[in-house]
């Protein structure tokens, strides 16, 4: 044991699996929705010496001493956030963002109130109260999902389902949801019945940002979003509140429902933010759409059926019913070419969460190595061509998955 030693000596065993994963990022076509690629800035902010510091409680009120640096990164932090989201409070030290849903959760609920979210086999998350989830099981949950044909949220029924619960709280926001969210819609439902809103916006922050997805900000109470899929920042939360419940929110994330702040992760916030504050955010959040709306199109010309039949945002989801394949088997051959995606239930779902008949496909992490349209009508091709082909098609897939990732260079 040497404390100045390089992890590569100390640990070898560790540094080996982290060099692989690497390497697996670099040879990977990265397709899950919910990851992306930070910049060597928020790696380095997050692998830094904050990682020492107790602060628990808030810039200037603290219960410990020594704060005063971290106290500049996580003011820079919230200062950031208020100015990209428009907010009037932000508490950014939710560890991830089911902490920050569950933080809403507590600080405006008492167990056995009812809640309304989206289902989870139609794009729900499971912290909107889910049965598996603290926020299903303390708290009483009822569901909306989307229509059976259209496979959009239909919000008269959303209307009629609140009005029937009468919830205290209603979350909208989702995980596999391909289409705009109409937030507006949900502020007027949550009004008629009576409910907080609570937008959580998880997905699409990056989006909402650059302006790509309208934002929720001026109308829920509270919004919530991870800082690791659009958003490009490391893994982790944050909760934005009208100015009215900004105590009873901070209360809730400590000591309500955590202890000391994750403070190398809130200066990998701060840096994310300050990258997320330039135009050329814009620009690539742009080209995230640009990126979903080809392949969409490509997927579809293909002979292809997308849940909705397309998408406005960074994802997508294939209806794998009628191709003869399970979303688990071909989230397992994709495997076997280096194309990284997930298996996911698409609406009316007949078989179990861990078979499915969807695929989910997102383009934020390809966009950040710098593929455009004609690469994401390739990538488009070599999904079809493993659906299609199979086993029988992999040796093949696999060798023009090799070629395009070698050039797009990552972490060099
Ligand atoms: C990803 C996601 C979360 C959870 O984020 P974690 O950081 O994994 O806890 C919450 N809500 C939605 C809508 C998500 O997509």
């Amino acid at each position: 044991m040497n404390f100045n030693a390089r992890l590569e000596d100390q640990d070898p065993e560790v540094f080996g699996f982290v060099s692989q994963e690497l390497k697996r990022q670099r040879q990977h076509i990265e397709l899950i929705a919910s990851e992306n690629f930070v910049s060597k800035a928020v790696l380095e902010a997050v692998g830094s010496v904050l990682t020492n510091k107790y602060a628990e409680g808030l810039p200037g009120k603290r219960y410990y001493g020594g704060c005063e640096y971290v106290d500049e990164v996580e003011n820079i932090a919230r200062e950031r956030a208020k100015m990209l989201f428009g907010c009037d409070h932000v508490n950014v030290q939710p560890h991830s963002g089911a902490n920050a849903n569950f933080a809403v959760f507590y600080a405006m609920l008492r167990p056995g109130d009812n809640v309304l979210g989206m289902s989870l086999s139609h794009g729900g998350h499971l912290s909107h109260g889910g049965k598996m989830n603290i926020s299903g099981n303390y708290y009483n949950s009822y569901y909306y999902g989307v229509d059976p044909v259209t496979e959009v949220i239909d919000y008269d029924e959303v209307e009629r389902i609140a009005l029937e619960c009468k919830p205290k709280l209603i979350v909208c926001g989702a995980s596999a949801y391909p289409r705009k969210i109409d937030f507006k819609r949900f502020a007027d439902i949550a009004k008629k019945a009576g409910a907080y809103l609570l937008a959580d916006i998880a997905h699409i922050a990056g989006l909402v940002v650059a302006g790509e997805h309208e934002s929720p900000v001026p109308y829920a109470d509270f919004v919530t979003t991870t800082t690791h899929k659009t958003l490009r920042g490391p893994r982790g939360g944050i909760v934005m509140c009208k100015e009215q419940y900004a105590a009873i929110i901070d209360k809730a994330v400590f000591p309500g429902t955590q202890g000391g702040p994750l403070m190398h992760v809130i200066a990998g916030k701060a840096v994310a933010f300050k990258e997320a504050l330039s135009p050329e955010f814009n620009e690539y959040q742009k080209q995230i759409i640009r990126n979903a709306a080809a392949m969409a199109k490509r997927f579809t010309e293909n002979g292809i059926n997308l849940v909705s039949g397309g998408t406005d945002n960074h994802l997508m989801l294939l209806n794998l019913t009628d191709t003869g394949v399970t979303g688990k088997e071909l989230q397992e051959l994709l495997g076997e070419v280096s194309i990284t995606a997930n298996k996911n239930t698409i609406p009316n779902e007949t078989l179990s969460p861990f078979v499915t008949s969807g695929l989910r496909i997102g383009t934020a992490a390809v966009t950040t190595r710098g593929m455009k349209e004609a690469e994401m009508e390739k990538i488009a091709d070599f999904v079809t061509e493993i659906i299609r082909g199979k086993e029988s098609a992999v040796p093949k897939v696999a060798e023009k998955v090799a070629l395009l990732v070698k050039r797009f260079p990552m972490y060099e």
